[in-house]
């Protein structure tokens, strides 16, 4: 390589691989009919509200053939006014999440296996009546939600006391 050192050589290549590829983006050519394609063709714009917590800020959710392919606020909503919490903005992407849980899963053998909701429920209610049989009803924390309004709190705290404790936190810090 001469007088050039490989840092030297490796900084010619990524100035040069820039310089090729503005060329190639200035030398794009876009049709007349590409450049007055208009991105909201067939976009059909549904109100909607943010699911995260139970103040239910306004969403316009933007749709196209029956996907949701863009967030907007909701500038004429009663509450959020037009505005998003950090949380709500990001929306669209909780929704369309591949993390996203849909329905009741189970460990089974180290596998995620799915299961009806009445199996879970059952399961779930069967094993906390043993805990209470074995360990007493202080063995139980109930944690509600900030997705919970106060009637569904109202709910959470009567169900709390029926197992017989005290120990409940709604969660919502707003
Ligand atoms: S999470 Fe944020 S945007 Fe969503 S409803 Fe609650 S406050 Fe509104």
């Amino acid at each position: 390589m001469g007088n050039l050192s490989r840092r030297s050589f490796l900084k010619m290549g990524a100035i040069g691989a820039g310089a090729g590829a503005s060329l190639a983006f200035a030398n794009t050519k876009v049709s007349k009919e590409e450049s007055m394609i208009d991105p909201n063709e067939g976009v059909k714009r549904v109100k909607t509200i943010c699911s995260i917590c139970s103040a239910g800020c306004g969403i316009i959710a933007e749709v196209k053939d029956g996907v949701w392919i863009r967030q907007d606020v909701a500038q004429d909503h009663p509450i959020s006014a037009g505005s998003h919490c950090c949380k709500g903005v990001d929306q669209i992407d909780l929704v369309k999440s591949k993390m996203r849980l849909k329905y009741p899963l189970k460990r089974e053998g180290g596998q995620w296996k799915r299961i009806s909701y009445e199996q879970a429920i059952n399961e779930i209610s069967e094993k906390m009546l043993k805990m209470r049989e074995k360990y007493g009803p202080d063995s139980m924390m109930f944690l509600g939600s900030a997705k919970m309004n106060s009637q569904q709190a109202y709910y959470w705290r009567k169900f709390a006391a029926f197992y017989g404790t005290n120990n409940i936190d709604h969660v919502a810090r707003i």
